[in-house]
């Protein structure tokens, strides 16, 4: 038996480790299991090389509680240690770092600890968050004897000789009174499956009970099996080739607990110029208010590092549901070096670029079903464009809209159809189908398409498409924002649109209204109120804001059709109160075309409406 101390400044660093590791102690688990993982892969990797006798024991890891004893532990039948391993690796090795660790993050906040810890070869360490004493009985693959390492505070330490008979290594911890938890079968389990559930090696949690009474007249019961919490061969590992759309489709029901099917996936299989793996879903987005419950895993060589990475992954496919494997990322590094990385902001990028690959690929192989679900992936699409320069340049052959027919056309299929000839490109659309039908109706009715652009994300997606169109020239005006489409080109008689200007803002009780006189193509209308597109998208996206002050006033035209009779009797007839009530009527029936009236101006445009049909009967 030997006694000693492991490390000159170990008093120094318990501490810190207990203090920075309290909010995310579980993490032991993790450092637990996957230096077990780690010990098995060695000793499999000495066996191939022929440095190790054959063993055709499967590889396994058991995670055991045990309440009675108070202990939680893990063995594994790995490399093994022997006594100068044990001393080497866990008393010397451990802390090399670890005067680094104190003079860089001592008084750090407490967040990072749990970020950096394995950095520095902590990993083990972490056991004594959550323990009185920590024993290790090891037996290494060579014939040095099997050797126990214990320890009640990772400072000080003894050794002795261990009755383990087997090839690894067993590390038990007598749990603490204040982390008791972790004597309950029920967190240890969810633990390992958040952290553990697609390691490497098969791991088996099980607990030891006192085996019970059998009933008279029947034999006693088995003990139960252990149970295996871990998929040892997750699907990301596998080769695309090899996995079926059923096999994907379990996957995400397994993992990300939706049990709607996914709408489709890419399997990111990288060699060069990244190691990285993975499954991207993307699922049935279907409204604005669920569009933020994407999960992306991250991974590395099987081992959970955490949920949604915005470093590593693009933070708008964060909408998105998948799982990340890139093992040469550090496993715990900080944030902040993320962030700074190069390598993390390509591989960022390389992500970036699948997606927006696959989603053109399916756009041109697979265009039917791509419209099919067009409705579900739009926003991500079109999020993802307004954040990510890149990857709307890429994108941007697969961007579709939507048009009020139903059908799907992309902008060069919209343009080529209604306005191949313009110089300045007009996309027509309409953000309420049903408010403004009547709108609508006017362009469908000359044969001109008008698209459905009806959710939040449209108007900054419309904007930047109009700021980075480059070369294309294209802007999106609402059915209601101008004329000229409708109508034709044609001298106005300035005096008579004059006498009708004044007129109607009389009527309108709107003396900044703007009059004009135009021939309508569709001869039948009297006339229209359109709004300055620029004014109202400023305006609304202002009112989205708060910034309620910020609005400008609306810019609002009235457009009438010179050709109708009507218009043409307003022209010639006496300003008088007739005149008047039929002017505001007319109005007030073109502001109905494109949105409902205010409550006021309802009430009394339905008091105008009996007063006109009763003078209509009284002549
Ligand atoms: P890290 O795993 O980051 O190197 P740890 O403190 O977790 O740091 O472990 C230190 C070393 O102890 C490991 O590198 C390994 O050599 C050894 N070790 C830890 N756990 C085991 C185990 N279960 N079997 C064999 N060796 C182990």
């Amino acid at each position: 038996m030997s006694k000693g101390t492991v490390s000159i400044n170990a008093e120094n660093i318990m501490p810190v480790i207990k203090q920075w590791l309290y909010s995310d102690k579980d993490i032991f688990v993790r450092e637990l299991v996957s230096n077990a993982c780690d010990a098995v892969k060695k000793y499999r990797w000495l066996v191939a090389n022929g440095q190790a006798a054959v063993d055709e024991t499967p590889d396994r890891i058991d995670v055991i509680v045990d309440k009675e004893a108070g202990t939680l532990s893990f063995s594994d039948n790995g490399i093994g240690m022997s006594e100068e391993e044990i001393i080497k690796y866990i008393a010397q090795v451990a802390f090399s770092g670890a005067t680094d660790f104190i003079t860089k993050y001592a008084g750090d906040d407490k967040e990072k600890g749990a970020d950096i810890i394995g950095h520095f070869g902590l990993g083990f360490y972490s056991a004594f968050m959550v323990s009185d004493k920590v024993v290790i009985d090891s037996k290494s693959y060579t014939d040095a004897p099997a050797v126990r390492w214990i320890s009640e505070d990772g400072m000080e330490y003894e050794t002795e000789p261990s009755d383990r008979e087997t090839r690894g290594t067993t590390i038990t911890l007598y749990i603490s009174e204040a982390d008791k938890d972790f004597l309950n079968l029920w967190t240890v389990r969810s633990t390992l499956q958040k952290h553990c559930a697609f390691m490497p090696v098969p791991i088996f949690l099980s607990e030891v009970t006192k085996p019970e009474e059998p009933k008279e007249g029947e034999e006693p019961k088995p003990p139960k099996e252990p149970e295996q919490v871990n998929d040892t061969n997750p699907l990301w590992m596998k080769r695309p080739a090899d996995c079926t759309d059923e096999e994907y489709k379990a996957f995400y029901h397994k993992v990300f607990n939706d049990f709607e099917d996914p709408l489709f996936w890419i399997h990111l299989n990288a060699e060069y110029p990244f190691n990285l793996k993975g499954i991207l879903y993307f699922p049935k987005i279907r409204n604005e208010f669920t569009a933020s419950e994407g999960v992306i895993k991250l991974f590395n060589n099987q081992v959970f590092v955490a949920d949604n990475i915005k470093e590593v992954i693009p933070e708008f496919l964060m909408l998105l549901k998948g799982v990340i494997d890139c093992p040469d990322l550090p496993l715990n590094v900080s944030r902040s070096f993320l962030q700074n990385d190069g390598y993390v902001k390509k591989m960022a990028a390389y992500i970036t670029r699948k997606v927006a690959d696959r989603l053109v690929t399916e756009f041109n192989t697979k265009r039917e079903d791509y419209q099919k679900y067009w409705d579900d992936i739009h926003m991500f699409v079109k999020y993802g464009c307004i954040r990510d320069q890149k990857f709307y340049d890429r994108v941007k052959p697969a961007l579709i809209y939507k048009t009020t027919a139903g059908e799907y056309v992309t902008l060069d299929e919209y343009i080529n159809r209604n306005c191949p000839d313009d110089e300045n490109k007009t996309v027509y659309y309409a953000s309420d189908d049903k408010r403004q039908a009547q709108m609508i109706k006017l362009y469908t009715d000359q044969d001109k398409d008008v698209v459905l652009l009806n959710t939040l994300i449209d108007d900054d997606f419309i904007s930047h498409l109009e700021f980075s169109g480059g070369d294309s020239k294209v802007s999106f005006k609402r059915v209601d924002a101008a004329a000229d489409s409708l109508t034709e080109n044609g001298e106005t008689d300035e005096t008579a649109r004059l006498k009708l200007e004044g007129m109607f803002r009389k009527a309108m009780g709107d003396d900044t209204v703007d009059v004009q006189l135009k021939p309508f193509k569709d001869e039948g209308m009297i006339s229209m109120i359109t709004v300055d597109e620029q004014n109202r998208r400023f305006t609304e996206m202002s009112t989205r804001f708060g910034r309620t002050g910020m609005s400008l006033p609306e810019k609002r035209t009235l457009v009438l059709n010179e050709k109708h009779p009507l218009v043409k009797w307003l022209e010639s007839a006496e300003d008088d109160d007739k005149t008047q009530s039929i002017a505001a009527q007319v109005a007030d029936l073109a502001e109905m075309a494109r949105q409902p009236l205010v409550a006021d101006r309802m009430v009394e445009f339905l008091r105008r409406s009996n007063a006109l049909l009763t003078q209509l009967v009284e002549g």
